[in-house]
């Protein structure tokens, strides 16, 4: 895949002392070979690598001192760029409601989108959201909108039947006026494949509505196809924006290096599950890193500072730097700094491949817990050094957390693994034990 490819080309230039016009070319054909690979369309790969090259060859690189580092940095620079450089907010300059209407294929995602959408819009920014949906000839569609509503507990404007869909757009903005809605959220019937007589019924909505935000959803598992369907919405409507979905599959990262080229709109949020929880607003630097393997370091980061602890984090630094032990009482706290940051499951996909795996040892929010009375179950003695813990102590604090002695073998086994990767952390910093995994 994309990432394998490409820490391909990170090795091979590893090695090498400095970047000269031959070695450039080299990896930037694997470049090329990998994001064609991925699904990426060759104008977008063309215009990519010719942007690499011309950075690649200046000064900064030459002068770098290590110059796999520098490439890699521009890759991954240039890929932030092509996907827009930041992240795009929505556009909410408008009278209220503000009108998002949802465009794309069927199975694109856009009824779930339209309910994640609604959940963050009430959660993140405070505003009285109502859903409606103009999906006319699929029934089973317009249900799947109002149970999703009803789950995240937001309104739902149920249309008449018989309705046409801008009868069902134009009802649902005087009721969304009506009732002091910030925004409407206008679902929409897709097809299959592109066609006029679908096209013809979204610019129709487009028309009458005149919505602040005109989203195009579409299947990051795609591939060449996102790009074919992404050309023609943009060309039928005047998209304010992208959400691309189900970006939690495998799918190989060019979509979402292609779309915006191609439509020449943000890419604004990103489908990463099927729950109604699963948004994320999309920003491109942290795209780039995922497709490159890095895992996603700064979120990870930015939500350490979020969720952890402060003194907590601190201290625990400090304790690794003076190299002394890490403990049971350690391992407590890094667990429940893990919970404040939201989860295990959270945690997970953003780290780079093997720490996830590690981490995916200790399932889930709950078994933390169950972690957490063993420990509580044993004296600060044994804390302190879990050596001491042979069988018949072990007994004891399976009976006093309500366990079976295996699952107390378990922690203590996770816990070794801990250990020996903050360890390695206190010798060589992150970056190296990072270096090296990836190697
Ligand atoms: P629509 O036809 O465009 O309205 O698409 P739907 O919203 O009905 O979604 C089609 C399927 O894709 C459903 O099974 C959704 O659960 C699933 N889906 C939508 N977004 C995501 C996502 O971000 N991740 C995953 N894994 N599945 C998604
Ligand atoms: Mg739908």
């Amino acid at each position: 895949n994309l990432t394998n490819r490409l820490s391909g080309v990170i090795k091979t230039l590893r090695g090498q002392a400095r970047l000269t016009e031959a070695n450039i070319q080299d990896a930037l054909r694997e470049v090329r070979m990998a994001l064609l690979e991925a699904d990426v369309a060759l104008p977008v790969v063309k215009d990519f690598i010719a942007h690499v090259k011309e950075r690649a060859q200046g000064q900064e690189v030459l002068a770098s001192l290590t110059p796999g580092q520098a490439v890699i940095g521009i890759v991954h620079q240039e890929m932030a760029r092509l996907m827009g450089g930041q992240n795009a907010a929505l556009n909410f300059t408008t009278l209220p409601p503000a009108v998002i209407l949802m465009a794309g294929l069927q199975g694109a995602g856009k009824t779930t989108t339209s309910a994640k959408l609604a959940k963050y819009l009430r959660e993140q920014m405070k505003k009285k959201v109502l859903l409606a949906s103009c999906d006319v000839y699929r029934p089973a569609a317009m249900e799947q909108l109002r149970a999703l509503a009803q789950q995240i507990e937001t309104d739902y404007f149920s249309a008449e039947a018989g309705q046409s869909p801008e009868q069902i757009a134009l009802a649902a903005r005087d009721y969304a006026d009506k009732h002091f809605h910030d925004v409407l959220i206008i679902d929409t019937a897709g097809r299959l494949a592109i066609d006029e007589a679908m096209m013809a019924e979204i610019q129709r909505l487009h028309e009458v509505l005149k919505p602040i935000e005109t989203l195009f959803v579409v299947d990051a598992m795609q591939g060449q196809d996102a790009v074919n369907t992404a050309k023609a919405f943009s060309e039928a409507l005047p998209l304010t924006g992208v959400v691309l979905t189900k970006l939690d599959g495998d799918a190989r990262g060019g979509a979402a290096l292609s779309v915006r080229q191609v439509t020449g709109k943000p890419i604004k949020f990103a489908g990463v599950g099927e729950k109604v929880g699963g948004l994320e607003a999309f920003h491109p630097e942290r795209m780039a890193s995922r497709i490159l393997g890095m895992g996603d370091v700064l979120s990870l980061i930015e939500e350490a500072h979020r969720g952890v602890d402060q003194e907590e984090a601190v201290k625990l630094a400090k304790k690794m730097k003076s190299g002394k032990s890490f403990d049971l009482e350690d391992f407590k706290a890094q667990l429940q700094q893990m919970k404040k940051m939201g989860g295990v499951a959270a945690l997970m996909d953003k780290l780079p491949a093997q720490m996830g795996q590690a981490a995916a040892g200790m399932a889930d929010d709950k078994s933390i817990n169950r972690i957490e009375g063993i420990i509580n179950s044993m004296t600060p003695g044994e804390r302190r050094n879990p050596a001491l813990l042979k069988a018949s102590r072990k007994r004891r604090i399976a009976a006093g957390a309500g366990v079976q002695v295996q699952e107390v073998n378990r922690l203590l086994n996770q816990f070794e693994q801990t250990q020996k990767m903050m360890k390695m952390v206190a010798k060589g910093g992150m970056a190296k034990m990072m270096r090296g995994m990836k190697g």
